[in-house]
C-alpha cells in the first residue's frame, strides 16, 4: 500500500517511521524544512516515558528541574517532576524525527501540497513539484489542516485557542534574573503564571540555546495587543531589559527575539462527542484531527500517540481507528474540554479555583503531588476528583 502523509511534524514524521519500518511505501510531505514552530517544545514525563525514542533522539533537550506555578494573586508554587520532563526546540526535534522517517524507507518530498482528488485508481495529490498518488491518504498538516476541511471535518472558532509570543535568544552575559536565590531562567526551570478572569496562562520554558515565553487563551478572548501586553509585563518580572527591548522596536521583532503567533486546538465538549476522523481510504492525525489538551495546550503527545493507533489501525482495519483513538484518550480530552471553564474561571471559597488550588497544594503534600502528576500527564482528568479525595483524606 503506499500511503501519502501530509505534514511532516511529530505526528506525520512518526507514522512515516512507523510505517516506513514495516515495509509500507511512505511518501511524506512538508511545505518547510524542519522548523521553529510555535510551541512551547515542552514534552511531559508520561510522552517521555511512553516514548523513549525521544530521550535517545539526536535533538539536543533542556531537562526541566522545576516547575513554578505564579497565580493572579502572586501565591507561587513550586514542583519538582517526578521523571524526565524535557523542552526541546521544535527545529532540533523536527530535524531529528524526520531523518528517523526517512532511515525508516520514507520519502521526503519538500513542497506544499495543494489540491487532493479521490478518484477509481486512488488518491490524486496535487505539489509544485508535480503530482503524485496514493492508495491512503493521511492529514498531519497541523491546526489549519486543509486535509481536515477537504474530509468535512468541521471545527468552529469556538474549538481554538489563540497564542503568540516570543522566543528570547539570551545576551552575552546570559537573561537577567530578578532574585540572585532563584535558579536563573534558562536553567531547567519552566514558570507558569495564572492571572484572573483569563482562560489560560503565561509561560517561559527553557530551551537549550533560548526562551521559549508564550501567552494562550480561547481564541478570541481577547485581543491579539492585550495578548502582547500581559506577556510583556510578564517577561519584565524576569527579565526587564528585554521586555523593554520588544516594547520599543519596530513589529515587536528584534536581533535577539522572534515573535509568533498560532492557533491551538482545543476542542469543544460537543466537538470530541461527534468527531469522526477517518474513513476507508483517508485519516486525520494529531493537530489535524483536534488532538491537543485543551486544558493545557499540549499536543506533542496525542501527535505520536495517534500516529502510533493509526499504524496499528492500518495493519488490521482501519475502521478501528476512530475506537483506539476514542478509548486511549479521547474521553480524557474530552474531560479536560468540560474542566477547562471551571478551572480557569469558576470561584471555590471566594476566590479563583487555581488561586485555592494552588494555595492548599502549597500546605497539602497529597494535593501538590497530584497537580505535579497532572501537569506531568502522569494524573489523567477523569479519576482526578477520586485522586484528590483519597490523597486529601489519606493524610488529614
Ligand atoms: C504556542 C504553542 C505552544 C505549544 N506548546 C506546547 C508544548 O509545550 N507541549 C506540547 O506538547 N504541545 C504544545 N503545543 C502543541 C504542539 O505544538 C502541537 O500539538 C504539535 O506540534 C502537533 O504536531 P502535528 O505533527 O500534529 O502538527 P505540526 O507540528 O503543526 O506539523 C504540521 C506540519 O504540516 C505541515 N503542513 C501544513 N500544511 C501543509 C501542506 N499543505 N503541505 C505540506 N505540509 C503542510 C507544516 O509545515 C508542519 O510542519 C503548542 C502549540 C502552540 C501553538
Amino acid at each position: 500500500m503506499r500511503v501519502a502523509v501530509i505534514g511532516a511534524g511529530p505526528a506525520g514524521a512518526h507514522l512515516a517511521y512507523l510505517l516506513g519500518k514495516e515495509g509500507a511505501e511512505v511518501l511524506l510531505f512538508d511545505a518547510r524544512d524542519a522548523w521553529e514552530k510555535p510551541c512551547g517544545g515542552g514534552v511531559t514525563t508520561k510522552a517521555m516515558r511512553e516514548f523513549p525514542f525521544l530521550a535517545a533522539s539526536d535533538a539536543p533537550k533542556q531537562m526541566v528541574s522545576s516547575l513554578r506555578l505564579t497565580t493572579g494573586a502572586g501565591r507561587s508554587l513550586r514542583l519538582r517532576p517526578r521523571g524526565d520532563f524535557a523542552v526541546y526546540s521544535r527545529a532540533a526535534l523536527g530535524r531529528s524525527m524526520r531523518q528517523r522517517a526517512v532511515d525508516a524507507g520514507a520519502r521526503l518530498h519538500s513542497t506544499r501540497v495543494g489540491k487532493t482528488r479521490y478518484g477509481n485508481s486512488g488518491w490524486e495529490i496535487e505539489t509544485a513539484a508535480g503530482i503524485y498518488t496514493a492508495d491512503f491518504l493521511v492529514g498531519a498538516d497541523g491546526a489549519s489542516s486543509v486535509i481536515r476541511r477537504r474530509m468535512g471535518v468541521h471545527f468552529g472558532l469556538n474549538d481554538f485557542s489563540y497564542a503568540l509570543g516570543w522566543h528570547v535568544k539570551p545576551r552575552e552575559n546570559g537573561y537577567e534574573t530578578r532574585n540572585p536565590h532563584e535558579p536563573a531562567a534558562g536553567h531547567g526551570q519552566v514558570d507558569i503564571k495564572y492571572l484572573p478572569d483569563f482562560t489560560g496562562y503565561l509561560w517561559a520554558f527553557p530551551r537549550t540555546d533560548h526562551l521559549s515565553y508564550g501567552i494562550a487563551t480561547k481564541y478570541r478572548e481577547t485581543t491579539p495587543a492585550d495578548l502582547k501586553a500581559r506577556l510583556l509585563d510578564f517577561i519584565a518580572l524576569s527579565d526587564s531589559l528585554t521586555a523593554e527591548e520588544i516594547r520599543t522596536a519596530d513589529h515587536h521583532t528584534t536581533r535577539r527575539a522572534a515573535f509568533y503567533g498560532a492557533m491551538i486546538p482545543a476542542l469543544e465538549t460537543a466537538t470530541w462527542d461527534g468527531l469522526k476522523v477517518a474513513g476507508r481510504s483517508w485519516a486525520l492525525i494529531g493537530d489535524a484531527a483536534g488532538f491537543v489538551d485543551p486544558l493545557t495546550g499540549e499536543g506533542i503527545y496525542y501527535a505520536i500517540k495517534s500516529a502510533e493507533l493509526l499504524a496499528d489501525a492500518l495493519k488490521t482495519d482501519i475502521e478501528e481507528y476512530d475506537d483506539r483513538w476514542r478509548a486511549e484518550f479521547g474521553a480524557e480530552l474530552r474531560r479536560a474540554s468540560q474542566l477547562q471553564q471551571r478551572f480557569y474561571r469558576s470561584q471555590f471559597a471566594g476566590a479563583p479555583l487555581v488561586e485555592r488550588m494552588v494555595q492548599f497544594a502549597r500546605w497539602h503534600g497529597g494535593v501538590r503531588r497530584t497537580l505535579r502528576d497532572l501537569i506531568a500527564g502522569e494524573q489523567g482528568y477523569v479519576d482526578l476528583k477520586g485522586t484528590l479525595k483519597r490523597r486529601i483524606w489519606a493524610v488529614v
